[in-house]
């Protein structure tokens, strides 16, 4: 393993070290930063956290181990896309844009690709919890991290065998489940007893309570540790051997070392470091309705209608959709009332039209294989990259920070940071 050591700063210490990007993924990088004795400056084009970060539905999903690209996903990928209503959407003005992404995703459909990308996602999502502990124990935000339970929900009678074979499945990974229905069902989630049929119960899941406010607050302690902090786009990074120049708008930035965090941003800086990476950005979708409704007690997802629903502090969270239409595009509104209609016929209140209900889209970090890309860069070691955990960016970003600043100060990593080499492609 390639590794630095502290050497390179002066009279020993670490140095400094930018991480560009303040979404969730930078936020916990720079302060896991902090805890190893680097002087740390985040940079961000805008206030940290309102990237993909703002809006995301909260829960931390590590019972999701299958890649995206299977050959299950490429077996319905057309019929999804078809339905004006499904969960796939793909902008047929956008189509020619991502036909090469979309090869390297068919290509990461064979078996032995999706089981490498199962193991490294396993491998994040085992150490996703302990690590967000970790990092929220130690700035005294652990009431930010509830352990609430997850109901993954059917409501045609008829699949109730899809919920056994999905629990059967589940064992495999150790995840408990319990199949509920009726009195059971009515008990944990009494909102959705008059429109579910049967549900598989995650007794040990977890969500955030809000996900703006934890970047807030890793926002805050990060500046209470005497962090600095620059509002800037940054143009271009030049690596060397000695450090890392980063251009701005108002002048070179210099740098003993630096990580990329830009989420679904990465790929056009990285060209400007020499290297190519097949990142897309996935559009996804949020309705928060009026804090008021707070009717669920925990976050559920519909394994039909294939959205997610998340009691927030801010209100009721409605998220979905994949749609494949890069970081330009306007929101399509479409997506809006579907959220909607899906929200509605779980939870029926959700009709009033009197309620407050705000809309968002956000740009979720896609590599073909669904692995993150945590490394060093080949040819500089002292330019270090974090970016790329698609729809698990929330639950992988405290493990993911205790990996990339272990490689950075040359310590043992926390798992194996084969799987997310940038070289891979
Ligand atoms: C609808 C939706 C629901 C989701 N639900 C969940 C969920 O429940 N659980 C989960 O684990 N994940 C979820 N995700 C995924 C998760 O939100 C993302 O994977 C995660 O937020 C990515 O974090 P990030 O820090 O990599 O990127 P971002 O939060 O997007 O942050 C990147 C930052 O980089 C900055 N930036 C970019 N380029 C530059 C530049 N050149 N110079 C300076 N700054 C720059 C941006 O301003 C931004 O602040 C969801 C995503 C969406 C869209």
């Amino acid at each position: 393993m390639k590794h630095l050591g502290s050497e390179s700063g002066p009279a020993g210490r670490p140095g400094t070290v930018a991480i560009v990007g303040g979404g969730i993924v930078g936020l916990c990088t720079a302060l896991e930063a902090q805890r190893q004795g680097f002087e740390v400056t985040l940079i961000d084009r805008e206030a940290p956290g309102k990237g993909a970060s703002f809006g995301n539905a909260g829960y931390l999903a590590t019972e999701l181990v299958e890649p995206l690209s299977s050959a299950k996903t490429l077996r319905s990928a057309l019929s999804m896309w078809l339905n004006p209503h499904g969960p796939l959407a793909l902008p047929l003005g956008y189509l020619h844009r991502i036909l090469p992404w979309l090869a390297r995703f068919v290509a990461a459909a064979r078996p032995a690709q999706v089981e490498r990308s199962r193991q490294g996602l396993v491998a994040l999502n085992r150490a996703a919890v302990p690590a967000w502990q970790r990092c929220l124990d130690d700035i005294g935000a652990s009431e930010q991290l509830c352990r609430s339970g997850y109901l993954l929900v059917w409501e045609s009678a008829h699949r109730l065998e899809d919920a056994r074979r999905h629990a059967d499945y589940l064992q495999r990974w150790n995840v408990p489940t319990e199949l509920v229905r009726g009195a059971r069902l009515a008990e944990l989630e009494p909102a959705l007893a008059g429109t579910v049929s049967h549900a598989l119960y995650f007794p040990e899941a977890c969500q955030v309570r809000e996900p703006f406010r934890l970047c807030q607050l890793l926002f805050a302690a990060f500046q209470a540790r005497g962090g600095s902090y620059l509002q800037q786009p940054v143009g271009a990074l030049q690596p060397a051997s000695d450090g890392v120049v980063l251009q701005t708008d108002t002048g070179n930035l210099n740098f003993d070392r630096a990580i990329v965090c830009t989420g679904a941003w990465s790929k056009q800086l990285l060209q400007t470091a020499g290297i190519n990476v097949p990142l897309e950005a996935e559009r996804g979708y949020h309705l928060s309705f009026d804090a008021g409704v707070n009717s669920l007690q925990r976050p559920i997802g519909s394994a039909e209608r294939r959205f997610v629903m998340s009691p927030l502090d801010s209100g009721l969270r409605a998220v979905g959709f994949t749609e494949l239409g890069g970081l330009k595009l306007k929101p399509v509104r479409q997506r809006f009332a579907t959220l909607r209609r899906h929200s509605q016929a779980l939870l029926p209140e959700l009709a009033d039209p009197a309620m407050d209900v705000r809309e968002w889209i956000g740009h979720r970090p896609t590599l073909p294989d669904s692995l993150p890309v945590i490394d060093f860069h080949p040819q500089y070691e002292r330019l270090l990259f974090a970016f790329g955990n698609q729809h698990l960016g929330l639950t992988q970003a405290a493990i993911s920070a205790e990996l990339v600043v272990s490689l950075m100060k040359g310590m043992q990593p926390p798992i194996d940071p084969e799987p997310y080499s940038v070289a891979r492609f």
